[in-house]
């Protein structure tokens, strides 16, 4: 067996033991006889392990009992209409922080349901500078930047923006914005559970599981029951976020072997010691990373103020666009992939997330340490 060391963005690696699990249990499930996709959703062993899943989120993460923990399908990007629709009554306006494409598309998809429902969105804030294809996110706004008016429906920001490797709270001088009693709603998908958050300081979390906790079709929400109980009732039900509230994730068919290997990568997260060891191996591995890269400040370019550097997507460029290929191909002859930065931007990105281990980013840096001497 020849496993790369997978530096992708999303869907991205998962932690072997997770997987190994997985292959284990593959075709006798809880030794039911068969495997978890062949299980009925309403089955005792089955629906063990999603309460399981469910369990070991609250725990990891400290979920207080004012929130709920749910389990949704269509990707992070059905939230980006789903929450609007939930949370903004007629005649409210929702506010948004960009600091990335991530953020623009959420707003996008917000602006239209808001418009065919009788609300409005907003931009708080934004640093974005240029325009087109020019336009650079390159920092997260600093404390007190982001003003919030008191009667919006709530406040979004995208926590880490996985392209352009930008993310809130890695420092203290990039906070999250205080939104005084406004909800406050982040996209956390590509930096959920690599550490600790206040969750209590949010109304929603949401995160499409494919980059830090389990494969593609399952987004985890977290969201304060007080915000469920005041969302409209004028949708269909499908749509509404209390309905998987209300029947535990279980309304419909939901996708089981994704929260299955969600389950998988939650127990071995707990079994590494929680976010608290996860954040200090992460936070070692992104040191690594940024190190490697200002070694080199001739060769190396990290467009991102020191401030917003995101431990989970690291981006950088070389002096040349033939340089970068040619890194990217030399990194893939040793293994190593996933290297190549969003073609919206260029680049390289390296997304180091919980499942990467840390002997791979010593692995990198080395390389790029050798790479950028060869010029
Ligand atoms: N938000 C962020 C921050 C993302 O990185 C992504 C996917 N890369 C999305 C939303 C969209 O996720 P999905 O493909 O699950 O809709």
């Amino acid at each position: 067996m020849n496993r790369v060391k997978n530096f992708n963005a999303g869907p991205a690696a998962l932690p072997l033991p997770a997987l190994e699990r997985a292959r284990d249990e593959f075709l006798d499930f809880a030794g039911s006889g068969m495997s978890v996709m062949e299980h009925s959703h309403r089955g005792k062993e089955y629906e063990a392990c999603h309460d399981e899943a469910i369990a070991l989120l609250r725990e990891l993460l400290g979920v207080p009992a004012t929130h709920e923990v749910l389990f949704v399908q269509g990707g992070a990007s059905q939230l980006f209409a789903q929450i609007p629709m939930n949370l903004v009554q007629r005649g409210q306006t929702a506010e948004y922080v960009l600091t990335g494409a991530w953020g623009e598309k959420a707003l996008a998809e917000a602006r239209a349901a808001t418009a065919m429902l009788g609300g409005a969105v907003r931009v708080a804030c934004s640093t974005g500078t240029g325009d087109g294809k020019e336009k650079s996110y390159v920092r997260a706004p600093a404390a007190g930047e982001v003003k919030v008016s008191p009667d919006a429906a709530y406040l979004h920001v995208t926590s880490n923006e996985t392209i352009h490797g930008v993310e809130f709270d890695v420092t203290p001088a990039r906070p999250y914005p205080a939104t005084g009693s406004v909800p406050l709603v982040a996209d956390m998908s590509s930096d959920f559970l690599w550490k600790k958050v206040d969750v209590s300081r949010f109304g929603l979390i949401y995160a499409g599981a494919q980059k830090n906790i389990g494969p593609s079709g399952v987004v985890v929400v977290v969201v304060s029951k007080a915000l469920l109980e005041a969302g409209r009732k004028d949708l269909p039900k499908i749509f509404q976020l209390r309905t998987p509230a209300e029947n535990k994730s279980l309304y419909n068919t939901p996708p089981t072997f994704g929260i299955y290997m969600i389950r998988n990568v939650l127990a071995w997260l707990k079994g590494l010691g929680g976010l608290e060891a996860m954040e200090a191996r992460n936070r070692r591995k992104a040191a690594v990373l940024y190190g490697a890269i200002d070694a080199n400040p001739g060769y190396y370019r990290c467009p991102v103020e020191r401030e917003s550097r995101s431990v989970m997507n690291v981006v950088f460029r070389l002096p040349s666009e033939a340089d970068e290929e040619r890194f990217v191909k030399e990194a893939r002859a040793r293994g190593m992939v996933g290297l190549k930065g969003h073609r919206s931007v260029g680049g390289i990105r390296v997304s180091a997330y919980n499942a990467v281990e840390p002997a791979w980013l010593d692995e990198l840096a080395v390389f790029m340490g050798e790479f950028a001497r060869k010029g």
